[in-house]
């Protein structure tokens, strides 16, 4: 059965039987319309979120913008500015006045609540979802991820176990030729260029492989908000789960598209090694 019209109330409840309460840390991978007709769109879902995580809660968005410099060189991130990517439920929460977006200027997050600042501060200290990325904080604290309407070729966190696993092929750049030189606007306000981002969350099309691992060791929990199918699981119990078996299996999260500019160039880098 779908509903017609989907209310914030509804997605509070929704939520609520997902097990998701007041207090928590969650980082939302979203798609409106896999919810349905949504009253008042990607604002009802941002605040029917922080209408059930306040006030000790906090939510955790990807804002990514992708400004690659290597890829249009007249790109230039800034950050109050650059929209979102990566859906409507996110540009929507970069707009809303608690969002605090760490400054990258490609794989941005958001977030609000109690642990937004902690989370987000010193982006450009890390890589963009490496080791002391907000992703890995996030992960350190054992926050939830939500995967709501769509599945894990969405799952960013899956690019920070690759690093965790020490897998070397996240020194391979997208595309051959490609440097990772990028270009942005300061909190100053002043360009910054000659940025160089040193890893690369690379294609994430194969990251369905992870779905029956984390199903067949119980760390994925599914259920519904609206008419959107969503999967929900504890970022650290995934990260125990699937970073002893990236180092077993060095190819599993790499796609096998024939039109794919990185994961063959990957998958050599890892039989070279064998
Ligand atoms: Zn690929």
């Amino acid at each position: 059965m779908t509903d017609n019209k989907i209310t914030r109330e509804r997605i509070g409840f929704d939520l609520r039987q997902l097990g998701i309460d007041t207090g928590d840390l969650i980082a939302l991978h979203s798609s409106l319309k896999s919810i349905g007709y949504v009253e008042g769109g990607a604002e009802t879902v941002v605040e029917a979120f922080l209408d059930v995580l306040k006030p000790d809660g906090t939510l955790m968005v990807p804002i990514f913008s992708f400004t690659f410099t290597s890829c249009d060189p007249t790109a230039l991130h800034e950050p109050t500015k650059t929209p979102s990517r990566v859906g409507a439920i996110t540009e929507a929460f970069r707009l809303h006045p608690q969002c605090h977006r760490s400054l990258h200027p490609t794989h941005s997050v958001g977030a609000i609540g109690s642990l937004a600042e902690e989370l987000t501060r010193d982006h450009l200290a890390s890589t963009p979802i490496g080791i002391g990325s907000p992703f890995d904080r996030f992960r350190e604290r054992d926050g939830t991820v939500l995967m709501l309407g769509c599945d894990l070729t969405s799952c960013s966190i899956l690019h920070l176990y690759e690093v965790l696993a020490g897998l070397s092929y996240i020194h391979i750049a997208y595309r051959e030729g490609w440097n990772h030189e990028l270009a942005m606007i300061g909190r100053d306000g002043k360009k910054v260029v000659g940025l160089q981002l040193y890893e690369t969350p690379g294609c994430s099309h194969g990251f369905g492989s992870a779905g029956p691992i984390l199903e067949k060791a119980g760390v994925l929990r599914r259920g519904k908000i609206g008419n959107a199918r969503c999967m929900l699981f504890s970022s650290q119990a995934a990260a125990d789960v699937l970073i002893p078996e990236l180092q077993e299996r060095p190819d599993l999260l790499l796609c096998n598209r024939e039109e794919c500019q990185i994961c063959p160039r990957r998958r050599r880098r890892v039989k070279v090694e064998g």
